[in-house]
């Protein structure tokens, strides 16, 4: 069997309620546990500084500069009034040293500042100043009076922790948590578990958890500090990587799958005769560790990442012939129509001379051949099945179904995976193949459930699409352009952003957008056709057929055409409003282009006025065509929470660790979660108690392991 065994032998001190702490009452607990998600002794010890800023310098007032700094001066009030009427009043106070005067300023609050605060006391105030009309002035202080400043614990470092307006009207300043914190630290001083073994903190170097919450804390120097937020971030990241990890080695032990013994007549047939180019040394790897998986015991669960026109389909290609040769069948499902329709067509051509059966399984497949579909899937006919959600109707019934390729993933769920599973008494191998490139550690935290491939090269004699940003202004220009292109045989796309199909306002847009090009492009001379999410289906096809078949030269549309459609004459892409688009939004659609031998163009059409991220996206999208880059700048700007799965993992919570930033982290993490599981995967040796109580402890929290069994 392959559990873990709780121990919940001592009742941990950490759970105890915050309210029990002295200085917080049950108001002021509610408050916390409201406002910070803070309810126990232990949340609060987790709660971890936002930034630190140095306190070791004062300043004098006559030395102050307009710099926008924080900074920490030693006076006393002198007098206080308000300003102003009603809603716009407000609180200044005079505050002076030895060399000068200045005002600090309150907006709000007003009230309980003026019943509380002493004159002609010193106090230590710390915060923003701004020059106005000769005079300095801190609006909002943070004060203390100088005889609690010089008892409170003196740190080098001043934490900063994140707060919320309601705590800070509310009286619960940074002072306040530090204090609260601090009283935390006086009950438990030295008491806190190790959380990691001998083996690990050796192996790394690491400070004892006791020493590292103390430091993160009360940083006494910049040089512990950091020893302190290494210790705590390669703790956090982790027992997130071992869960994720023992998670996968749960799967693999418990959902067996067909084992695909040969590689048969039908691939190397395929392989020696009829692939028409050679592989790229990336594909032949990927391919590699998928025969590997199939060849396993275990249910193949991988993600195929691949930039786009990297060559995923071939890949697919070839791993469903070994399905075949091992007389499995295929399921190949799209998230469109129109793909679905692509797929299906390359595929039929590159499987032309090879004794395999193909079909297509659309929602517009008419009944009749509906049926006939039905029929021969269950009688094993039928050896690769090809379309859209339509394949995973009840009605669909395979004979022997053992591999099922999906495509941009994305826009299918893990509950839709799950529903294929079914058909079957062992579940059919998964590979799940995707053009939205993610950073490798991040999907290393993220996918923990799916195993990764990568194609990280593109087939040779791609030529790098030629990527400008162009604005409304210029619009003539752009125009003169395409004719110059289309007089060369080439065709374009237009896209327009259509955020929801069903805004009537971005609808217009595009109508707008047709009806001017279709009169600055007049027939007969030139074609254009239109594509969009609200046209019937069978209209769609016709539209996208011409397109395809080159009887129009410009194709107006919305992002329906994003995903996959190959046009390889098609050399220009045109996005209109592109500050409106994500950046992997953008490089899909770009990716359309750049698939045939002629020089590829690509020209984002903007609005003058562009925020900061716009100018990013835009910048990012001229200066290079690699997905990866890409998705890490779309990562920085975006974080990770708007990236798929992610929801699922434990990167949106992490306490200390950034996803981003420390990513080498990361990967020290997951290397020493794999060297662990690899030894003791049910942690029962005795070195690994300590990890073995924390990671329950986890498990406790989540409920995430409450099922395995
Ligand atoms: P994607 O990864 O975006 O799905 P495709 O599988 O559609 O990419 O491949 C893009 C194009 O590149 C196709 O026209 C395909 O025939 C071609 N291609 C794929 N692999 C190679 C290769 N190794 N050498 C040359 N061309 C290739
Ligand atoms: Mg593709």
């Amino acid at each position: 069997m392959f559990y873990i065994r709780y121990h919940n032998m001592y009742t941990n001190p950490l759970h105890t309620k915050i309210s029990y702490l002295k200085g917080v009452g049950p108001a002021r607990a509610d408050l916390l546990r409201k406002e910070l998600g803070i309810s126990t002794l232990g949340d609060l010890t987790n709660f971890f500084p936002n930034r630190y800023i140095d306190r070791t310098q004062f300043y004098k007032i006559n030395d102050l500069q307009d710099t926008q700094a924080e900074v920490q001066i030693v006076g006393k009030i002198t007098g206080i009034h308000t300003v102003g009427q009603k809603r716009d009043s407000r609180l200044v106070a005079t505050f002076s040293d030895d060399t000068g005067s200045m005002e600090l300023v309150w907006f709000r609050g007003a009230k309980w500042i003026k019943e509380n605060l002493k004159l002609q006391t010193s106090y230590v105030i710390f915060g923003r100043v701004n020059l106005f009309k000769n005079t300095f002035s801190m609006p909002h202080p943070e004060m203390e009076l100088v005889t609690d400043y010089k008892k409170s614990l003196q740190t080098a470092l001043q934490p900063v922790y994140p707060s919320t307006e309601t705590l800070g009207k509310r009286g619960v300043s940074n002072r306040v948590i530090q204090k609260i914190i601090q009283q935390l630290f006086i009950d438990f001083k030295g008491k806190f578990k190790e959380t990691l073994s001998d083996e690990i903190m050796q192996k790394h170097n690491l400070i004892p958890k006791n020493e590292a919450l103390f430091q993160v804390h009360f940083p006494q120097s910049q040089e512990q500090l950091a020893k302190a937020q290494f210790r705590l971030k390669l703790e956090e990241l982790f027992y997130i990587q071992l869960q994720l990890l023992r998670n996968n080695l749960v799967r693999k032990r418990k959902i067996k799958g067909n084992i695909f013994e040969k590689v048969g007549d039908l691939f190397n047939d395929f392989y020696k005769n009829y692939l028409p180019f050679s592989l790229t040394n990336a594909q032949k790897k990927v391919l590699k560790e998928i025969r590997k998986d199939l060849g396993s015991s275990a249910q193949m669960n991988r993600l195929l990442q691949g930039d786009v026109g990297s060559g995923k389909t071939i890949v697919a290609v070839l791993t469903a012939l070994i399905a075949l040769d091992n007389e499995y069948q295929v399921a190949i499902m799209a998230p469109t129509e129109i793909l679905a329709n692509q797929h299906y067509n390359a595929i039929v051509e590159l499987l032309a001379k090879m004794p395999v059966n193909v079909s297509l399984l659309t929602g517009s497949v008419k009944t009749r051949v509906r049926k006939e579909i039905h029929k021969n899937l269950e009688n094993g006919e039928l050896h690769i099945l090809i379309g859209t959600h339509a394949l995973i109707e009840d009605k669909v019934k395979f004979k022997n179904l053992g591999l099922v390729v999906i495509d941009e993933q994305h826009r299918f769920g893990v509950a839709q995976r799950a529903k294929m599973w079914k058909k079957n008494i062992l579940p059919p191998h998964i590979l799940v193949m995707t053009a939205t490139p993610i950073p490798r550690t991040l999907a290393m935290s993220v996918y923990g459930d799916l195993d990764i491939s990568i194609i990280d090269e593109l087939p040779p004699g791609r030529k790098e699409i030629k990527t400008a940003l162009r604005f409304d202004t210029q619009r003539l220009s752009v125009f003169k352009f395409m004719k110059e292109e289309i007089a060369k045989g080439r065709q374009v796309y237009v896209v327009y952003p259509l955020i929801e199909e069903s805004e009537a306002f971005d609808y217009k847009d595009l109508m707008d957008g047709y009806e001017s090009i279709s009169r600055e492009f007049p027939r007969p001379n030139y074609q254009v056709s239109i594509l969009h999410g609200k046209m019937k289906s069978a209209d769609k096809d016709y539209e996208m057929q011409q397109f395809v078949n080159g009887k129009t030269q410009i194709l107006v549309a919305t992002t329906v055409i994003e995903v996959g459609v190959n046009v390889p004459n098609a050399s220009v892409m045109i996005i209109e409003s592109a500050e409106k688009f994500g950046l992997s939004q953008l490089h899909q659609l770009r990716g359309r282009v750049g698939r045939g031998i002629d020089q590829s163009f690509c020209i984002l059409m903007a609005s003058h006025k562009l925020t900061h991220e716009a100018k990013i996206r835009l910048s990012t999208m001229v200066e290079t065509t690699d997905g990866f880059k890409i998705a890490e700048v779309d990562l920085k700007l975006r974080g990770p929470g708007n990236l798929m799965g992610t929801q699922q993992s434990g990167v949106l919570n992490l306490k200390i660790a950034d996803i981003i930033k420390d990513s080498s982290i990361l990967k020290m993490a997951r290397y020493t979660a794999q060297d662990i599981l690899r030894e003791d995967p049910n942690l029962k040796l005795p070195k690994n108690t300590n990890i073995l109580h924390t990671y329950a402890e986890i498990d406790r929290k989540t409920g995430v392991w409450a099922n395995i069994s």
